[in-house]
């Protein structure tokens, strides 16, 4: 489905960019690709991200410089789950990581189609690229102690303890339903391709950046890097990128149109525009689910504290007037205007 898009000339001058351009970063839940109960078929994913497109190339045409993340879940469980059965018919498995940058250029090709697509239908003459980032995390950090992300398929008992001691992994056993796969979330530390994401930019082009969290990637002695087993938190990727171009606003699309503090209690409120101090109280307070809501406040904490205009959390949907700071959840390092939450 293809929507009208009109193109503007846009002339708004955002303050301390000299381009005169805002920069968004815009992170993509899972539900921009695959929809709760589907399948996940290739036609499936295409019409999500077609409708996403849409949205996505109408900023373009306002005038926005993009930089786009998504999540990656479904499409890289499938890809490593084909893995582990390419072993059976003698074909060699790939590690995790490479798995998700399998799914970075999977999903990252389709978006890019799509998005040119609109673009092309809109006679907006803008380019859209993927770039396969790596994310440099630190081996030394608490979170290699302890993995908590479950990855793949859950496997008996015994097949677990064999993984455990023949390949060195860490699996658990997941609330009844059998054992899976645990791997380390850390913390993002950089993104060693940040020089050309900026120059890119630069240049006028749109990329997609660092899917899934980008392939994790830890820092030998020499200054050389090697893949590691593990999934870094997509909004803080998508955070530390923004921090790292001083994007004006981080834009974090998901399911939900607001966070809520006292989330699913009957006291539950949804936030509109939260100072930053407000924010970090909230957060603080352990509002927001670990793993989910979590990452997205801590993110649009993190961007708004290191310099960022404002960080925007609200649904796919209202993309265009969360990017405007109308419609969400809006983190401002002074905070709200009409008060929140509401
Ligand atoms: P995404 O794929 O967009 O990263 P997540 O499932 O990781 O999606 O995060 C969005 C989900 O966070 C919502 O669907 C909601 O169920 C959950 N959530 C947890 N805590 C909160 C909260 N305090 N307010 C709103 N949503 C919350
Ligand atoms: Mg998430």
């Amino acid at each position: 489905m293809h929507s009208q898009i009109k193109t503007v000339n846009s002339t708004t001058t955002v303050p301390g960019d000299p381009s005169g351009k805002e920069t968004i970063v815009v992170a993509l839940g899972g539900n921009a690709i695959l929809k709760p109960g589907e399948k996940g078929t290739f036609a499936e994913q295409m019409t999500n991200i077609g409708h996403t497109a849409v949205q996505l190339a109408r900023l373009i045409c306002e005038g926005k410089q993009l930089i786009i993340t998504h999540g990656n879940g479904p499409q890289v469980g499938r890809i490593f789950r084909q893995q582990e059965l390419g072993v059976q018919a003698g074909l060699p498995e790939m590690p995790l990581y490479i798995c998700g940058a399998m799914s970075q250029a999977q999903i990252g090709v389709m978006i890019q189609q799509a998005m040119h697509n609109e673009l092309v239908l809109a006679g907006c003459p803008k380019t859209v690229v993927t770039m396969i980032c790596q994310t440099l995390v630190d081996q030394e950090s608490a979170a290699f102690r302890d993995p908590t992300k479950p990855i793949g398929s859950f496997y008996s008992e015994e097949e677990a303890l064999k993984a455990m001691t023949e390949k060195g992994e860490t699996w658990k056993e997941d609330g009844g339903r059998g054992w899976r796969r645990v791997v380390p979330s850390p913390e993002p530390l950089e993104i060693p391709e940040i020089k050309a994401v900026k120059l890119l930019i630069k240049k006028d082009v749109n990329v997609i950046v660092s899917g899934g969290g980008g392939t994790p990637v830890a820092r030998n002695s020499g200054g050389t890097v090697a893949g590691v087993d593990a999934v870094v938190e997509k909004d803080l990727v998508a955070q530390e990128v923004a921090r790292a171009v001083a994007a004006d606003t981080l834009l974090i699309l998901t399911d939900v149109k607001h966070a809520k503090i006292n989330y699913r209690t009957p006291q539950e409120q949804k936030l509109g525009e939260i100072s930053l101090a407000e924010a970090k109280e909230y957060h603080r307070q352990g509002h927001f689910q670990p793993g989910s809501m979590g990452p997205k406040v801590l993110a649009a904490i993190r961007f708004v504290e290191s310099g960022g205009g404002k960080a925007v959390i609200t649904s796919l949907e209202d993309a265009l007037s969360g990017a405007e700071g109308k419609t969400g959840t809006i983190i401002k390092r002074s905070g709200a205007a009409d008060g929140s939450p509401g």
